[in-house]
């Protein structure tokens, strides 16, 4: 569980066993919802609803983002990590080249990404302090920020001094993924490396805020537990950091494990119903929060999730460094990409379903 969360476990079960759909249905009516509204609309007896939550959701995603969708490309900078996340290619028990990017190298895949007509980038990085440390982050983060319109990244949590200064870098928000809020479970999956310390990661965002981060990425690992109680958790999370960090917005993921090559198995696979009722449930809860769905899921599922739910896409990714100036001679990627569509095509989806495409969050220059 979420550390602050104030409910047992059990509590929540109670809750989602006594929910009912006409629950649900006047949660769909109130102007404003609170944590425990979230857990009805999350519960099995909203499954019925699953229609009027889609409309719900739609009318408050066109409420707060219009009818815009912003696209942007990870860039992975390195697959070199200390950790042994037992569901990740990249952790350290898996032997393959490992490569981090120069600052040259990372220079041409920004051209490359730019060449697409992409403005919005997302470095991400394995955890390797002493090769591909903060000093290495920040210096990507100055060759980068006059390139970009934004620039977020997805890398190992940092003490506020170390976001601090990767703020001044040029970085404007972060990625986190909790992975799993079961801190037993957390430690089983992390067997080794510096990412065994569950308290430093949950308290990332936090730290982040206070050093300025103007966008809070937050999410679990769909797979490792039980969808709802996951679910519970990253809520109570996200009222606490709205709370805590008002100044910067949140910015919920809902990632699905994706294969990986030593065959780890989620123990709780999420279907794509499961995976709508749960987005539609934050949309409607917490409407001024962006909501991102990257290419782990397939595009007919992408594009339905756009219309009533997701404001922030990834198009043409690649998960491997060097991938996009095909700098890399193997192709090891940290998961496996089930929506292949090149920028312009994810983009004329886009308009195909009368939305808007972005490429900027902010211009600095205004
Ligand atoms: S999930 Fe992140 S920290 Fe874990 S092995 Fe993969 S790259 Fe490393």
């Amino acid at each position: 569980m979420f550390p602050k969360l104030k409910l047992t476990e059990s509590r929540i079960r109670e809750w989602y066993a006594a929910a009912t759909a006409e629950q649900a249905a006047a949660v769909l009516r109130k102007p404003r919802c609170d944590y425990f509204d979230l857990l009805t609309l999350l519960s099995p007896a909203a499954v019925e609803l699953l229609p009027e939550m889609r409309e719900c959701a739609q009318r408050a995603r066109r409420r707060y983002f219009g009818k815009t969708v912003t696209t942007y490309a990870p860039l992975y900078i390195s697959n070199s990590c200390i950790n042994g996340c037992k569901y990740c290619d990249f952790n350290t028990r898996h032997h393959f080249e490992r490569k981090i990017l120069t600052l040259e190298e990372i220079s041409r895949e920004a051209d490359a990404v730019l060449a697409l007509g992409l403005d919005s980038l997302l470095i991400v990085a394995g955890e390797d302090p002493k090769r591909a440390g903060l000093d290495y982050l920040c210096a990507v983060g100055e060759l980068l920020r006059n390139r970009f319109s934004y620039l977020s990244l997805e890398v190992a949590p940092q003490e506020e001094a170390g976001y601090r200064r990767l703020f001044e870098a040029g970085y404007k928000g972060l990625t986190l993924f909790q992975e799993t809020y079961n801190q037993e479970l957390y430690k089983e999956l992390h067997p080794s490396g510096p990412k065994r310390n569950y308290d430093f990661r949950v308290w990332s965002q936090l730290r982040a805020g206070r050093a300025g981060m103007r966008t809070l990425g937050m999410a679990f690992l769909l797979g490792l537990d039980e969808w709802r109680m996951e679910a519970a958790s990253l809520g109570a999370h996200a009222l606490y950091l709205q709370k805590e960090c008002w100044q910067s917005k949140l910015q919920f993921a809902f990632p699905r494990i994706t294969p990986v090559s030593d065959g780890f198995q989620p123990a709780h696979p999420v279907n794509d119903a499961d995976l709508e009722q749960m987005m539609l449930a934050f949309r409607i809860v917490f409407p001024e929060s962006g909501i991102t769905i990257s290419t782990r899921e397939a595009p007919e599922f992408r594009d339905r999730m756009m219309i009533c739910c997701a404001d922030n896409m990834s198009a043409g990714s690649r998960v491997t460094p060097g991938g996009y100036a095909a700098l890399a001679d193997k192709d090891v990627g940290q998961f496996t990409l089930n929506d292949s569509r090149s920028v312009a095509e994810v983009e004329a989806a886009i308009r195909a379903n009368g939305q808007e495409v972005v490429h900027k969050y902010w211009d600095s220059a205004l």
